[in-house]
């Protein structure tokens, strides 16, 4: 049985709540979403046929800001879900005190089975429907799994749409753009925000490793996506070694480690990871052969990436990976949550047994949100900023976190993960007392 992540979500929930004796009406508050958007639209397809599709917006608190979270396309979308993934956003927003609440969408869809019009239509169809729950100060989406930049930009061009037309007059510019973040530059994005989840990632995970005064090097990343693929980048840059990585096809092996951008040049041609030559990667000579030519070089099966014997595991695909089924064959010594719930309370538990750390979801991947949220400040104060003052911000923004975090779960004497809800808990109680 498919595990549901909501479920998840709320025995995290109540051990956080056990710890701090939370009372009973914030833990009620917390344990469901303020509001759930069902919506069905209709999208005409190339065929000339109409195809319904089915999506949500879950709305789960906003005491501390606006609701925040991006909006996925995946064909297993479902509304538990959905509920899961907004609790975190407020989890997540709250562990690095940026001023917004939490939400997430999601459509049922394979997006990679769709024209680039029958997309625009969807995404533009998506923003009508919602346009009356989105705004500035209200409910701001951004991208998730299968979503990108120009999506955002659509969304942002039919929202502006919609209520000039609604309110019969022209939107100013802070009025649409901080609506959606994670927009192209030229859209009114922000410079940096496409590598912030994985760049804050990294900076999460030196900071825990100069607090913990350990070393490590060797790296498996599961997902190379946006996220699995920018973070291989930095840390291959750094010096780390990438002995593996993974997409929803295969898995690859590098006993010396392997060059990030060589698997992504590899990706690109082939459709899935791997190396032509190892010299040569993404060659004109090659030939997508199930591989490579490298010595120490592999296709694995997929599952082993998250048991190789490596430092560090790097789960950036999908929930539910880690679990009590796997979790015990774990060898990584830390792992860095890049996936929103990657890791199962059952497979938290034999984490725990066995000293593994895992640097949480809600702690690790917040880079994202956090340059998110830098780019709805730009958009509302009609600034500009650079990458280098992104990084700026973000760095000790991250690293501080990460501190706060492990200074309540030694004080509480629990896991990261424990902490980083206690220290998210206790700061969107005090927005729900406050706001009451
Ligand atoms: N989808 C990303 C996340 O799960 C980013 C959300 C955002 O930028 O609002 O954190």
């Amino acid at each position: 049985m498919a595990q549901n992540p909501h479920q998840n979500a709320l025995k995290q929930l109540e051990d956080v709540a056990k710890k701090i004796k939370l009372d009973k009406e914030i833990f009620e508050i917390l344990s469901k979403p303020q509001r759930i958007i069902m919506m069905q639209i209709p999208v005409k397809m190339d065929s000339g046929k109409m195809q319904m599709f089915e999506a949500y917006r879950v709305e789960h608190n906003n005491a501390r800001g606006p609701y925040k979270g991006g909006i996925r396309y995946f064909p297993q979308v479902d509304l538990n879900e959905v509920k899961a993934l907004a609790h975190w956003m407020s989890l997540k927003c709250a562990v690095t005190g940026i001023p917004m609440g939490g939400g997430k969408g999601g459509i049922i869809v394979d997006p990679h089975q769709l024209s680039a019009g029958e997309l625009e239509r969807l995404s533009r169809g998506y923003a009508r429907a919602a346009a009356d729950f989105l705004g500035p100060k209200k409910d701001v989406p951004a991208p998730d799994v299968y979503t990108n930049a120009q999506i955002m930009d659509w969304m942002v061009s039919e929202f502006k749409k919609t209520k000039e037309k609604e309110l019969g007059r022209k939107l100013k510019a802070s009025e649409y753009l901080p609506t959606l973040t994670g927009k192209s530059l030229r859209g009114g994005g922000s410079k940096g925000r496409d590598i912030a989840t994985a760049q804050g990632s990294v900076f999460v995970l030196e900071e825990a490793l100069k607090t913990l005064k350990i070393k490590k090097s060797t790296v498996a990343i599961q997902g190379f996506g946006n996220a699995g693929y920018v973070a291989a980048k930095i840390l291959h840059d750094k010096g780390f070694k990438i002995v593996a990585v993974s997409d929803s096809r295969k898995a690859f092996y590098c006993e010396d480690g392997l060059d990030p951008d060589k698997v992504m040049k590899y990706k690109e041609k082939c459709g899935t990871v791997g190396l032509c030559d190892c010299k040569a990667g993404g060659s004109k000579t090659c030939k997508c052969s199930g591989g490579c030519n490298c010595q120490g070089c592999k296709y694995i099966p997929q599952s082993q990436i998250l048991t190789l014997d490596v430092d560090i595991l790097i789960p950036a695909a999908l929930e539910n990976q880690i679990t009590g089924a796997n979790a015990g064959k774990v060898k990584a010594d830390i792992i860095l949550e890049l996936a929103n719930g990657a890791t199962t309370p059952e497979a938290d538990a034999i984490l725990r047994r066995k000293k593994i750390i895992a640097i949480p979801d809600i702690l690790a991947n917040a880079g994202g949100v956090t340059v998110s949220y830098f780019e709805w400040y730009q958009n509302m104060k009609n600034e500009k900023w650079s990458e280098d003052k992104v990084a700026r911000k973000l760095s000790p923004l991250m690293k501080r976190s990460f501190r706060e975090v492990y200074k309540l779960a030694r004080q509480y004497k629990t896991d990261l993960r424990t902490g980083a809800g206690i220290l998210a808990v206790k700061r969107l109680e005090e927005a729900i007392k406050k706001s009451r």
